[in-house]
Formats: structure tokens, sequence, C-alpha cells
């Protein structure tokens, strides 16, 4: 965990408009910012940034939050990942706590580990583009392969020397560990001989989403054919292969903004593409695609389209890949290049705008691509079609959308030709088969010990569904005791020279006043959020005998107060209230008071009416003996919802 130090030190220091500026374009508009929006293709400006508040807001998407949430939205970043960002920008100090000594240590040994990854990158670079055998070996060959210069840039590619230990002895010398050279697999040690991994290979860093440096592939440059072409770092505490996809640090952006991932074979299909102009694509270098692999593409779109070569032997294989995809409920697709062709060597052979044409056009559905597959060498009867069919409906009844599935089969039905009925039943028992196994499945997970447990009380609880009925009638007023609670918790509920009464005189401020009446009368929000947010004013008022501030809800870890804040402290709802209640905005202070008063007696009646409600339904339940403290009771209410009625006309 990050320190609360840390956190409040990052905060003072951001600056959300120079943060945000890195990726948006933004226009000083008064006191604010403009831009387009970075989360949909507008054509005129919806995205605001305000300096004063620190919060940016994108009315085209209804999106909106602090520095931290906009790279959690933008660059998919966890919330620990969008503070070291911002540390590291502001050259701030991570101190971490409630960590045990062996899990300091694991960290600083991953950092470690990095920092000796970033030393061999710039390394390897400096290589490339400054060193003679670099620029004569390394450099001519990128560019003989058709890499242009800010390619070469864009992917950090490098060279590392024929040399037995040049780039160790260079780490050595900037007084990096051994240790960490030989964890990260730069440097082998054997029989303490130590020689550097990647001699004589020109080098393709394999970045991180947040752009770390993970590992390297490095390519020989000799013909040899008993050298291995590709040798990649082995595994480590910071690079597992499985996790990591080659080229989604560069493509990331355009992920989302094409809402699709083409999927390639390796690190020259990544760079040619990216080079023609098709920047959505990664590649699951080294090895077939994973779980892992997967959900990571799932944070930027539901759509995966594989790119596969002209010769047909991998392809068979790649359908397990494709399986897998479907099984997680995303969108497949397939390009299948023409014979003897990857799309790196398409690429280099065709213009940009031929090759996007390829891709549009050559671009089918998982099924035609299947079905084209399984009959490409059998013979057109009744008998292979269907024992096609049979495989294709395998593939189908792992989608977990029924609509969907029910679509495929039909379709499926279509190109092969069958009887829509046949296919039904096979996809019927197959889906029984799936969900018998999940079944047992989970009773084997269930019958586990208690260690299990403690692990899944810490997994975050899942979201409560909104009430409905609670949404029509309670929102309003609950949302508007929010927003005094937020943007007046400072205001005096009464200027000291008011001439009432001492014991009728409130001493407390707006944000006071609304708490405590509401703790007195033991009342609570419906709204799962507003509830959320009166908790935690409610805890730090008993903690620090003070209320909290709007910066203290806009810098709080859950992301879900941080969006209320911005929502409440947004212009808009704030203009509309004044507005509809004809008070001119010079007009707010006197008449916050007098709104609050109104809110909390409103709050209290809608919940007195709810009350009251419940006693009718158990009245009409409860047997003769019990009736008459019911009865009581709802007398009581009924008299105070005619109080508190009362009192609100005096007001309004
Ligand atoms: P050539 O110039 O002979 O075509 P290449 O560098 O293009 O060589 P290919 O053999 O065509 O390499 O490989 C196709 C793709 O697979 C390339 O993008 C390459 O980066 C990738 N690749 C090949 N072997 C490995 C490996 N062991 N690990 C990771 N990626 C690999
Ligand atoms: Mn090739």
């Amino acid at each position: 965990m990050i320190s609360r130090e840390t956190i409040d030190k990052i905060f003072e220091a951001v600056r959300i408009e120079e943060v945000i500026a890195d990726f948006v374009n933004l226009k000083k508009a008064g006191s604010n910012y403009k831009g387009l929006s970075p989360f949909v293709n507008e054509k005129t400006p919806s995205f605001m940034v305000s300096p004063a508040k620190q919060i940016f807001k994108d009315f085209s998407s209804g999106k909106g939050g602090n520095a931290v949430s906009f790279l959690m939205e933008h660059e998919h970043y966890s919330y620990p990942e969008a503070l070291r960002y911002l540390a590291k920008r502001y050259n701030i100090e991570v101190e971490e706590t409630g960590q045990s000594e062996e899990e300091k240590q694991i960290r600083s040994e991953k950092e470690s580990l990095y920092l000796v990854n970033e030393f061999a990158v710039k390394y390897f670079e400096q290589q490339l583009w400054e060193s003679e055998k670099g620029k004569l070996i390394g450099l001519s060959y990128f560019k003989e392969r058709g890499f242009k210069e800010d390619t070469i840039r864009t992917f950090k590619l490098g060279y590392s020397q024929e040399a037995y230990e040049a780039f160790t002895e260079a780490a050595l010398g900037e007084a990096y560990q051994l240790s960490y050279l030989e964890k990260t697999g730069l440097t082998k040690v054997e029989n303490g001989r130590r020689t550097d991994r990647f001699r004589g290979r020109v080098m393709f860093p394999i970045l991180s989403h947040t752009g770390r440096v993970l590992g390297f592939g490095g390519r020989t440059l000799k013909k040899d054919a008993k050298i291995a072409k590709y040798l990649n770092s082995p595994e480590s505490e910071i690079y597992h292969k499985s996790r990591t996809l080659y080229g989604l640090y560069q493509a990331k952006a355009e992920l989302s903004r094409q809402d699709e991932c083409l999927l390639v074979e390796g690190y020259t299909d990544v760079i040619s593409l990216h080079q023609a102009g098709v920047k959505n694509v990664v590649a699951s270098s080294g090895t077939s695609l994973t779980v892992e692999q997967i959900s990571l593409v799932k944070r930027y779109t539901q759509h995966i389209t594989f790119l596969f070569d002209g010769d047909a032997a991998g392809i068979k294989a790649s359908l397990r890949g494709i399986d897998m995809v479907l099984q997680e409920g995303m969108n497949v697709r397939v390009v299948l290049f023409p014979d003897g062709e990857d799309p790196d060597s398409y690429a280099k052979k065709h213009s940009a705008i031929e090759l996007k044409e390829y891709l549009n056009d050559s671009r089918q559905d998982f099924l035609g691509f299947k079905a084209k597959l399984l009959l490409a060498d059998a013979a057109d009867s009744a008998l292979e079609r269907s024992r096609a069919a049979r495989e294709m409906v395998e593939s189908i009844a792992l989608i977990p959308d029924a609509l969907e599935r029910d679509a495929y089969v039909r379709e499926c039905a279509r190109i092969m030709r069958l009887e829509e009925r046949v296919l039904f039943s096979e996809l019927a028992q197959l889906r029984k088969k799936r969900l018998q196994e999940e079944e047992r499945k989970a009773k084997r997970e269930q019958n586990r010990p208690a260690m299990q447990v403690v692990e899944e009380q810490e997994s975050p609880a899942p979201e409560e569904p909104l009430d409905h009925t609670a949404l029509s009638a309670n929102y309003t007023q609950e949302r508007d005791l929010c927003w005094l609670m937020l943007n007046f918790p400072q205001l005096p509920m009464q200027a000291p020279d008011d001439e009432i009464p001492e014991e009728e005189r409130i001493t407390e401020t707006v944000g006071e006043y609304v708490l405590l009446e509401l703790l007195e009368d033991q009342l609570v929000f419906k709204q799962p959020v507003f509830h959320s947010f009166f908790k935690e004013y409610e805890t730090y008022y008993n903690q620090h005998q003070s209320i909290p501030d709007g910066a203290y809800f806009m810098r709080h870890t859950d992301q879900a107060l941080v969006a209320l804040a911005v929502d409440l402290s947004a212009e808009k709802y704030e203009l509309h209230n004044w507005q509809s209640k004809k008070i001119f905005v010079s007009e707010r202070e006197a008449f916050v008071p007098r709104y609050a008063k109104e809110a909390v007696l409103r709050f209290k009646e809608i919940s007195v009416r709810g009350m009251i409600r419940d006693i009718q339904n158990k009245i009409s339940k409860t047997p003769g003996h019990e009736l008459n403290t019911q009865l009581e009771t709802l007398g009581t209410l009924n008299q105070l919802r005619v109080e508190i009625n009362k009192a609100l006309n005096r007001i309004v």
C-alpha cells in the first residue's frame, strides 16, 4: 500500500491540466480548459478540465474525476499504477506502508530488475544509433527490413554487439549488481564465467502496458541455421510470458479507439503493421495465447481479430486460441494472409492503403473461417458436413451469451446445409455437459479449506443492484443532502448577529447540521453510493471532530466517491438547482441554510412515509394480539408526518 502521506504529497503536486495535456489537446476557455473527448469520437469539444477544482468532466461519455481517475479511465491503470505514474511525473518518492519485510524485499528486488532493464534498453539503443558496428550491422539491418527511424525509436529497438560481455561490463561499471543482471537473464553466469545472453543480436524490448521494460527478444543476424533465430529473456520476477503482450504499450490507445485488437505472431509483424498505420496490433510472441493475455485485451476492446500466415500448418493449432476468446464472451474474427505471406511480409510488399483494404475485405467471422478450414480437404458429403458442424457447435457452445449462440447455430446450419433442429439439440447437450462440469467445479471450490474463505473476503463485494422504487422516491432528496454536505461543509447555518433567542440558534455549519440531524434520527440513505458517502463523512467527523471538505472526496481512494464528488460539484447541477429556485448566485449563501433545513425535512418526510408503508404492510400480516403495538407505532408516525409537513410549510 502506498502511504497516506505519499498520496497527499502526490495530490498536492499534481496539476490535473498538465497531466491531461499529455494525452488531450486542451484549450483555455475562461477559467477552465476545453478539449475533444478522448473517450468518444466527437467534433465539438465537450471535455472540460477545471484547474480550480482539479477535476475533469466529459459531458459526452459522462465520465469525470480527478487526475487519478483520468489515468485509470484513459490509460487503464490500476489505482496504485496511476499514483506511481503521477509520483514519477512529479518526482515524488513513493513510501509504502503495511508491508512485511519479505514483501518489501520482493518489491525492491522487482524495482532493481526494472532499473537494470531500463539501463539495458538505453544501452542497446545507444549501441544501435551511435557505435560504428551498431550503425553498420544493426541499424542497416533494420533499414533493410524497411523499418523507418521513428519506428525504430517508437519500439526502442537496439543492438547488442558481438563481444562476450560488453553489456555486462558496462552495467557493472554503472554499479548495477551482477545478481540482478543474472535474474533478468541479460547476463549468463556459467562456471564463474559471465557472458551477455544476447550478443550479436538486434534487440526488441518487451514493455508492460505502462511502458516499463519487462524483458527482451533478440534476433540473430547470422545465417547459421544452428543458432536460434530468436532468443527471449527467461521468465523472472517481473517477466511472465503468459501475462504479456508485445506491442500493447504502443497499441493501447488505438485498441479502444478502433474497438478492435489485431493479434499477430511476433515482433516484426507488430512493427510493420504499426509503421503502415495499422496500430491496433499486438503479439503473443513465443507462446500460444493465454487467458491472461485475453483479459489484458478485454480492458480495451471486446473484438479480437486473429491474423494468420498463409501456411496452414499453424492454423489448426490456433483454433484453441479462438475458442478461448469465445469463452471469454468476446467477438472473434479472422484474417487469412495469402500463401507464403505473413503480416510483416505483406505489409512490406504492399502500400499502406492496400494493406488496410486487404484487412477489411478478408476479415471473416470465426464461424465461416472454421467452416472453410474444416471442409477444405473433405468431400462434400452430408456426413462430412455434419462432422464439421459438430466441431463448430463445440465452439459455439462456449459463448456465454444465449442469443449469440442461437444466431451462430442458425448460421452454422445455413452454411452446412443441415437442419437447425439437429444442431440445436447438439448445442443443448453440450451446454448441459458444460453446466454439470461447472457445478462440479463450484462444489469442489466450496469444499476447500478455510484459507480460501479469507481470500474471498478481501475481494470486492459484488455491485449492489439499484433499488428502483427507492430510486424514484429517495434519489433526489438524498442527492440534495449530499450536495449540501459536499459543497457547503463550512458555511454557518446562521450568522452570529441574528436576532434569534439563544436556545433556538443553530451554531452548526451546513455540513454538521445535515450530518447530525440524520444521525440523531438514525436515518440512512438508500442509494449505495450516497450511503457510502454519508458513512465516510460520519467516520471522518468522528475521527477529526471536523467536517471533510470537497477536496477530501476528490482525492479519495474509492473511485465511486470521487465520481460522486465531481458530479455534485459540477456547475451544471448547481446552476440547474439555483435557476429552478429562482435564486441568484449572489444570494446563495443566504439561501443555502434555509435550503438545508428544507432538504432535511423533506428527507425526514419521505423516510417517515417509507416507515408508514412498511408498518401498513406488516399490519396486514400481523396476528390480532400483536396488532395494538403496531397500530400505536403507526399513529406516532402519522403524527410525526403531520408535524414535519407543518415545519416544511413554515419554510417554503
Ligand atoms: P525472416 O527475415 O527470416 O523472415 P523474421 O525475423 O521475420 O525472419 P520469422 O521467422 O518470419 O522471423 O518469424 C515470424 C514472426 O514471429 C516474427 O514477427 C518474429 O518476430 C516472431 N518470432 C519468431 N520466433 C520467435 C520467438 N522464438 N519468440 C518470439 N517471437 C518469435
Ligand atoms: Mn519473416
